[in-house]
């Protein structure tokens, strides 16, 4: 049973490196966002609630974000154990996170400010199918169009300017202090995000001791 935290504010790859090191090694990949963005998309009661403040770049408030989490986490379908991205976000929740679970290890995907811009503004999202792009790395074959199924590429509803300024602000003061807490308790490894997935997915796996990454 493996349990590990990915952390690292949006557009450091976390989400990615999440889905890569869950497969990888049979864990589940848990996402608090997907969860979030999935209530919206389908208009539930709860994505009402959430939406304008997911738009407008700042954090769910806590007890919603830790009923969320305790409920999935509830399900139970982590046999060989999980890969949690996207929680916790500041200290209330590391707090509630450590009673309940003990973890192998947090992974701190490093990215400076200044490359978190320029990556986050370039991401699309496919309307249709949920296929994400990155005009950067990632780019569909043809502008605007989703190569898997045709739809329309959008602009998530939070990566613009405006927001993105607000998360990063919102990060450095409410997530470094988490991150100074699992550092004390020595499950931190920083991973530099800024090589290509693969380089980045082949630190993790090196910094975590797990079997290296094909
Ligand atoms: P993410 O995909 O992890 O970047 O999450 C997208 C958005 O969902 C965030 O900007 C928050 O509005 C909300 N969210 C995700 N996880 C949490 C959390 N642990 N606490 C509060 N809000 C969250």
């Amino acid at each position: 049973m493996r349990k590990y935290v990915i952390m690292g504010v949006q557009g450091s790859g976390k989400s990615t490196q999440a889905v890569t090191l869950a497969a990888g090694l049979d864990l589940t990949h848990i996402s608090v966002g997907d969860i979030f963005r999935w209530n919206v998309q389908n208009h539930t009661k709860m994505g009402a609630q959430v939406r304008r403040v997911m738009a407008a770049g700042e954090l769910v408030g806590d007890d919603l974000a830790e009923k969320v989490t305790a409920q999935r986490l509830a399900e139970h379908d982590w046999n060989y154990g999980f890969v949690i991205d996207g929680f916790p976000r500041n200290r209330r929740q590391a707090e509630f996170f450590l009673e309940s679970y003990d973890i192998d290890g947090v992974v701190h995907l490093d990215l400076p400010d200044e490359e978190v811009r320029r990556r986050v503004l370039a991401r699309r999202l496919c309307s249709s199918c949920g296929m994400d792009y990155n005009l950067l790395a990632a780019r569909p074959r043809d502008e605007g169009v989703c190569d898997v199924c045709g739809g329309t590429l959008v602009t998530r509803e939070d990566d613009t300017e405006e927001a993105l300024a607000v998360r990063l602000r919102d990060y450095h003061s409410k997530t470094d202090p988490v991150l100074e807490l699992f550092r004390r308790k020595e499950y931190v490894v920083a991973v530099d995000a800024r090589p290509g997935k693969e380089e980045v997915q082949r630190q993790i796996r090196a910094r975590l001791n797990l079997p290296s990454f094909a």
